[in-house]
């Protein structure tokens, strides 16, 4: 009955984690959850005035697909002004969130049996996204000796005639790395003369610790010619149930088909929500905004030191974004089982690294308060002093 097409997707590792959570809580248990992918502040109240307003004056019917002028001029704004980028609002597509974005690019792009080439560890969506649009996730394993980043040797080696595209995302979910000016220059120097696509998840762009972000587009025409920059609010902006990301490339042939994708599957984003992102896009909330990161960089900051104090577990101090990718290999190399006793023992919910594609990990999310965070770690500790 059902298509071989739906039947590549896999369901996600994490639920299993999630489902016993919310049982354990069922019962009573005190479960602190570092399960989750956003912030945990509220959306600013400059956003959700612009969307009250876009309501009352009955903002409220069909747009153009890939969003309204005024949007899209905004964000070709927010690509010149912070990434020094020159897209033409017409090369721009606003979507149903980041994910809906990169969905539209695998569709438009990728023909059966085409390589897709993807760091690990990754986000969980790609290689899913990947395979549903019936091509081959060609994962390159990263580890803690290069900041969990591929270098340009390795991305050589990964390259065949069938290579489509190569995903990066910078900073990284799950391990906050980011990709300096140079490791991408190297990176492009690889591509060169390539047809390769680059797909630059640039999410977690505006949560950054003491390290500059580099947007990929911007390391040199060639690089911006093959780029399709991938962005949105939900992360930078607590804005991840408005359902806004977008995608910008000077590629006309690929906008234009993926307009016609959007147009003939979702249509236009949320009127309203449109409305509610140029004041973020125009830089109008900046001071939220960096209220959020400053305090997102003082858990990064604290999370990793009490983390490091844990004696059998290891991590690297977050570039950006709001998690960390602790190693338990001295513990276990089974992080399914690990994050389930963790979970069952002490009430503390982690995702296991196998979802990410590196086995010997759990990611923490710090999209919390300090003193949950606080409490999460101490009950980390204590459970692996347990296991010793
Ligand atoms: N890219 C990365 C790396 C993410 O972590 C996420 C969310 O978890 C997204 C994209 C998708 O964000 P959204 O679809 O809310 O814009």
């Amino acid at each position: 009955m059902l298509s071989d097409r739906i039947q590549t997707l896999s369901s996600s590792l994490t639920i299993a984690i999630s489902s016993l959570a919310r049982d354990l809580k069922a019962q009573g248990k005190d479960v602190l959850s570092f399960s989750a992918g956003e912030p945990d502040f509220g959306t600013p109240r400059r956003i959700k005035d612009e969307a009250i307003k876009a309501i009352n004056d009955g903002f409220t019917q069909y747009t153009a697909v890939p969003g309204i002028p005024e949007l899209l001029e905004a964000i070709a704004g927010k690509l010149k002004r912070d990434n020094g980028l020159e897209y033409a609002p017409s090369d721009i597509i606003a979507s149903n969130g980041a994910k809906h974005s990169l969905f539209n690019l695998c569709q438009a792009l990728i023909n059966e049996g085409d390589e897709v080439i993807i760091p690990a560890p990754y986000w969980v969506t790609y290689p899913e996204q990947v395979k549903y649009s019936q091509g081959v996730p060609v994962i390159i394993e990263t580890d803690e000796t290069n900041n969990f980043k591929i270098t340009a040797k390795q991305l050589k080696e990964a390259i065949t005639p069938k290579t489509k595209m190569l995903i990066l995302t910078t900073p990284s979910n799950p391990t906050g790395s980011i990709y300096s000016r140079s490791e991408l220059e190297a990176i492009g120097e690889v591509l060169k003369g390539t047809e390769i696509i680059v797909a630059s998840d640039e999410m977690y762009e505006k949560l950054v610790y003491g390290v500059e972000f580099t947007a990929t587009a911007s390391i040199s025409e060639d690089m911006f010619q093959r780029t399709v920059t991938i962005n949105g609010l939900s992360k930078s902006v607590a804005m991840t149930g408005w359902r806004f990301g977008y995608l910008a490339s000077p590629n006309k042939k690929l906008i234009s088909v993926m307009n016609k994708l959007q147009s003939q599957s979702t249509s236009n984003i949320n009127s309203i929500t449109q409305k509610a992102a140029i004041p973020a896009l125009n830089g109008e909330v900046d001071d939220e905004i960096e209220m959020m990161r400053t305090a997102f960089e003082a858990r990064a900051k604290e999370a990793t030191e009490l983390m490091n104090e844990i004696d059998g577990l290891s991590v690297l101090k977050p570039e950006g974004a709001f998690y960390l990718f602790v190693n338990i290999k001295d513990i276990s190399n089974d992080s399914i089982t690990f994050c389930k006793e963790l979970l069952q023992d002490v009430g503390v919910a982690v995702v296991p690294g196998i979802g990410f594609g590196s086995e010997g990990y759990f990611r923490f999310s710090f999209a919390t308060d300090i003193s949950t965070i606080r409490e999460g770690i101490r009950r980390i500790e204590k459970f692996v002093q347990q296991k010793k």
